[in-house]
């Protein structure tokens, strides 16, 4: 007999997945993400997975967003870990920085760096040039992994065999396909994966665990990332200055805007500049790994903003500053809605204002993170106006202050979540015989108001 237990399912972020069957009559039980509640749930402190008396074989990680590894702490030490390679280093950097800081918080952030480190707790999936190897060591479970499209690199859904004589050939199959989107650059891709790959022989899926996070955002645009890079191409061409606010780990809109940014400064190059060392870093991980699949992730020219540090060229009859020449080529320099960034914007808006630099335009502030932590309000179901959870107080302060300075704020973002239309296509294409969990998301009843057919039917509460 085998089993799926959803936990926190019906929430967006911190949703965990546990499988059990029984194999050589022992319960064994594989993992699925240990993340931590997002901001703005309803969720305060989430639950505690009872380690001893439920204990699990491994964890595995869907990708590296914190609503999906934020607890990995909380897992037991001889629990081994499951996860994409590339996830591991981007994770492995962003502790690195957070190691650096002082105190308690720079301990805690180097006890995590030992367990991403080692190597025999975590084993990473290995790419044989056609197919991620599966996972078989673990009794009474097969475990496929394959690459999808989020708004995290190197992210997974797993396919799962799971020993259970009720089943055809004694096999569950069960597909969890993690946080996932069609409308990425290699989103495409995933319909054909399930039909060449998931059902390979006439293989059945018998269960589909499946992310809904746009089931409660039905009102937020979907356009692809694509449509997304043009878009920012036309506006950089118009705005030479350009401060860019963007999650350091979501690579393919970072990869939009540096490809915008060089598209709108053709025949030259823009330079792309960075608050701090970590994003370089984070940045150089991508071009080293994704960049060797395609070109569009290579990043070239990276500095990191020194406004004052003096640099010299052969070319130049002078040495001149950062800012002189970022005020000469125009930017596309990345920082945080903070208050320290406060010091990269306004020497630019002071030489615009005073006339006495090159600059013949404002500089702009492009948003491009999920609208939800910068909106004051949004609607509940009876289209009533609510305070909004989610909102970042700093980052709404930060944003009006420069706004108030005379500073544009353009919003340009693309969902990292299917869209109904592609959850619809993915249920539709997978032809689950049994059972579809809904997860990851606030409105599992919509669910059934997708175009879906007898599937509907399927549709589990959880
Ligand atoms: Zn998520």
């Amino acid at each position: 007999m085998s089993d799926i237990r959803i936990i926190q399912g019906n929430q967006i972020g911190g949703c965990v997945t546990v499988i059990s069957t029984c194999a050589e009559g022992v319960v064994h039980r594989i993992m699925i993400d240990y993340g931590s509640s997002l901001p703005g749930s309803d969720t305060t402190e989430d639950f505690e997975y009872p380690w001893a008396d439920e204990p699990v074989d491994a964890v595995f990680f869907t990708h590296y967003h914190g609503d999906h590894v934020g607890r990995l702490m909380d897992i037991p030490n001889d629990v081994p870990l499951y996860m994409g390679e590339t996830a591991r280093q981007v994770m492995i950097n962003i502790q690195e920085a957070l190691a650096k800081l002082q105190d308690d918080e720079g301990e805690k952030h180097k006890r995590v760096l030992e367990v991403l480190r080692d190597d025999d707790r975590v084993h990473t999936f290995h790419f044989n040039d056609k197919y991620y190897d599966h996972v078989t060591g673990i009794p009474g479970f097969k475990i496929e992994p394959y690459s999808v499209d989020h708004s995290a690199y190197d992210a997974y859904m797993f396919l799962i065999e799971a020993d259970d004589p009720k089943y055809e050939n004694g096999k569950k199959v069960i597909l969890h396909t993690g946080d996932f989107r069609g409308h990425g650059r290699r989103g495409k891709a995933m319909l054909p994966v399930i039909q060449y790959y998931i059902h390979k022989n006439g293989r059945k899926v018998n269960a589909l665990i499946i992310e809904g996070t746009m089931m409660s955002r039905m009102e937020e645009e979907v356009k692809t990332e694509t449509r997304m890079m043009y878009e920012a191409a036309d506006y950089l061409r118009d705005h030479k200055y350009a401060f860019l606010i963007c999650s350091s780990t979501n690579l393919d809109s970072l990869a939009s805007f540096y490809q915008a940014a060089q598209m709108a400064a053709s025949p030259f190059r823009r330079y792309l500049y960075t608050y701090n060392d970590y994003y370089r870093i984070q940045l150089k991980t991508f071009s080293d790994t994704a960049g060797g699949f395609s070109d569009v992730y290579q990043f070239e020219n990276v500095y990191r903003l020194q406004l004052d540090k003096e640099l010299q060229s052969g070319k130049w009859k002078k040495p001149m500053t950062q800012k002189a020449l970022m005020e000469r080529t125009g930017f596309l320099a990345i920082i945080k809605p903070e208050d320290w960034c406060e010091k990269y914007l306004d020497p630019f808006i002071e030489d615009y204002k005073s006339g006495k630099s090159e600059m013949d335009q404002m500089p702009v502030i492009i948003y491009s993170m999920w609208e939800g932590y910068i909106r004051e309000y949004s609607k509940d179901e009876n289209g009533n106006k609510v305070e909004n959870k989610a909102k970042n107080r700093a980052w709404i302060d930060f944003l009006k202050r420069q706004e108030g300075k005379g500073v544009e704020l353009k919003h340009i973002h693309t969902s990292g979540h299917a869209s109904p239309q592609m959850l619809a296509d993915v249920i539709k294409a997978v032809a689950p015989t049994d059972e579809i969990y809904p997860m990851h998301t606030e409105k599992p009843e919509r669910f059934k108001e997708l175009d879906i057919g007898e599937y509907a039917s399927k549709i589990v509460e959880i």
